[in-house]
């Protein structure tokens, strides 16, 4: 008999600075904490010659000067609050500590405290960032020694390494006495003004005996057996949920294996959100309500203990490429409340894709500065706030990157869904859909697969594609598993016609009908209390698309009044001609326009 995944929660209490689409992030990692970081970073990464370090570039690298040094050192400044307030923003995160002693980033937190009492004065707040696992260890150890006990370790027994730098050894999150030191610098940033909490770096895969013991155990309590740790040996950036790329090293010759490989990464998220919860809970004892965050890259129970979502799992989206399924999984991943942030770097590219992307699913994109963007949002939070999706078709979604481009045909194909949370999917939730998706979804648990039979059974369409259903929620091999099309799914696959086409025979009439360039994706949400619908239209490429036509079919639901808005240049605040109450044309799209209907 198998027992069930531990279920974790955060209750909805959140300040009003910080409510969905009510803030605007902006990070700036900068004082002298953050220089001495980007310096031992960059200089003591595995297989690099001083030659390649001055010239590959990257922060502080080749481009290191007395001015680069100096700015850096002293952004916490009065000019920089005053140009992030003219943009809008109300919040930015700070490097409050990053690994280095308690002692030695004293000189940092004095800049912050000093800091965040300005932004204060300006009506803004301060997100501290600490990480959760890093170590500087030549400074660190020289002035607290105890730290050198406490060390995520590979199975040779040698320090784990961040991102293959020498310079920086990561902590053991199964050690108490690290997360108690953590606490203390969490105490301080509390106490020295600091708004909001998060913290980088989850991540610390480790082979000491406490986690030998701790996965045994944890195992044990799930599948009845003491499973001992998988080989953990260094590879670059290892996440705890990266997989080989490789289809051959990735089919399962050995069942055991494999299910133990799932149950690690598994254990390890579960671990880092009990480590994250601990600290969570001291810190809401100190300050209440307080906005407690993790940049957790999409594994499982890391969101459901933070009260803001952040995900640096985003990337630069374009005519081949959008980030529509990560961000609709974090949607409802938000548990309807929770802020959602993600961020991804955007360069020398326009940010305002980025922004109206993240924009139009309900999501803030932290980097970025763009004054009539920032500006948009800060002035039509109407446009942005107490919305929900309008869909009829579910997509159980356990880790949207594990197949990057896989739903990419949805979102271009205009077919409106909404992520059923793989941990959290309920058969309340399913009863909502007309169709549920199965995209090439390994593991999935026994009462899920029985109450997807229900659902089918009761005349929903059950679509499950490549691998989906082949294990259990254990990752053991399933006996009978759901019949499966487009079973030949590789990381690089996109979702087949056979599976579009069939969900969209299973939900029509489609929430939303859109004719236009294949560049250009709408979103369709009504606010909470009913009132109105909006439509949010994205132009993906770098030249204006017209026109787009759109229809929307919300049942028993025809509209009166259609007004778009739109953060571009020349863009006006203007009523649109609605045809039959539920068609418009906008003649032209530049990047982003919306169209309220009501
Ligand atoms: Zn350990």
């Amino acid at each position: 008999m198998s027992q069930q995944y531990p279920t974790y929660t955060v209750s909805p209490d959140l300040p009003a600075w910080v409510r969905k689409g009510h803030t605007q992030y902006q990070n700036y990692h900068a004082g002298p904490s953050e220089v001495a970081k980007l310096v031992l970073t960059q200089f003591s990464l595995v297989g690099h010659t001083i030659e390649d370090l001055l010239s590959t570039g990257g922060a502080f690298a080749g481009d290191i000067t007395p001015s680069t040094v100096w700015d850096r050192t002293n952004k916490y400044s009065d000019e920089f609050l005053d140009e992030m307030k003219a943009h809008g923003k109300t919040l930015i995160q700070v490097n409050w500590s990053c690994g280095f002693s308690v002692d030695a980033e004293e000189v940092q937190r004095d800049i912050l405290t000093e800091f965040a009492r300005k932004a204060h004065d300006r009506d803004m707040r301060i997100c501290a960032y600490l990480s959760i696992t890093n170590i500087f260890w030549k400074e660190a150890f020289e002035k607290e020694p105890f730290l050198k006990e406490w060390l995520a370790v590979y199975s040779d027994g040698s320090p784990h390494l961040y991102g293959n730098s020498k310079g920086r050894y990561l902590a053991c999150v199964n050690r108490q006495e690290w997360i108690n030191y953590l606490k203390a610098k969490v105490r301080m940033a509390i106490e020295g003004g600091l708004d909001h909490i998060y913290f980088d770096n989850v991540f610390a895969d480790c082979a000491c005996s406490l986690c030998h013991e701790g996965f045994a155990d944890f195992t044990d309590g799930l599948v009845g057996t003491r499973h001992d740790l998988p080989v953990i040996a260094p590879r670059e950036t290892r996440g705890i949920y990266s997989e080989p790329d490789d289809e051959a090293e990735r089919a399962i010759s050995e069942a055991e294996a494999y299910s133990r490989e799932y149950l690690h990464k598994q254990y390890m998220a579960h671990r880092l959100t009990e480590a994250l919860k601990d600290i969570r809970d001291y810190a809401f004892t100190l300050k209440s309500p307080l906005p407690f965050s993790a940049n957790n890259h999409l594994y499982p129970f890391i969101n459901d203990i933070c009260n803001v979502l952040y995900s640096q799992d985003t990337r630069l989206p374009g005519p081949d490429w959008n980030n529509v399924d990560l961000l609709r999984y974090l949607a409802a991943d938000s548990d309807g409340w929770k802020t959602v942030v993600t961020n991804h770097p955007v360069d020398d590219a326009d940010p305002r894709f980025s922004m109206a992307e993240a924009m139009a699913f309900q999501s803030y994109p932290y980097g970025i500065t763009h004054m009539p963007y920032n500006l948009f949002y800060r002035d039509h939070p109407e446009l942005f706030t107490d919305v929900e999706p309008v869909a009829k078709l579910g997509v159980v979604m356990e880790w949207p990157r594990r197949r990057p481009n896989y739903l990419d045909p949805l979102a271009y194909g205009n077919l409106m869904y909404e992520a059923i949370v793989l941990q959290k999917w309920t058969k309340e939730q399913l009863s909502k859909y007309s169709a549920i998706l199965l995209p090439d979804l390994e593991a999935v648990s026994d009462e899920l697969v029985a109450a997807l039979k229900e659902f089918a059974a009761n005349g929903g369409d059950v679509i499950a594609t490549g691998t989906s259903t082949l294990y259990d929620g254990f990752a053991r091999p399933r006996e009978r598993p759901l019949d499966r099309i487009e079973t030949d799914v590789t990381p690089e696959s996109r979702l087949g016609d056979e599976a579009v086409q069939r969900l969209r025979r299973a939900t029509d009439p489609q929430p939303i009908e859109v004719e236009g360039p294949r560049w250009v994706i709408a979103n369709l949400v009504g606010k909470s209390d009913g009132s109105t619908h909006l439509v949010h239209v994205i132009n993906y490429a770098a030249a204006p698309a017209g026109p787009v036509t759109v229809r929307v079919n919300v049942p028993d639901r025809t509209f009166e009044q259609a007004t778009l808005f739109s953060p571009d240049p020349d863009a006006e605040q203007q009523d649109i001609e609605l045809t039959d109450g539920v068609s418009f044309s906008l003649s032209e799209v530049d990047v982003y326009s919306i169209v309220k209907l009501s």
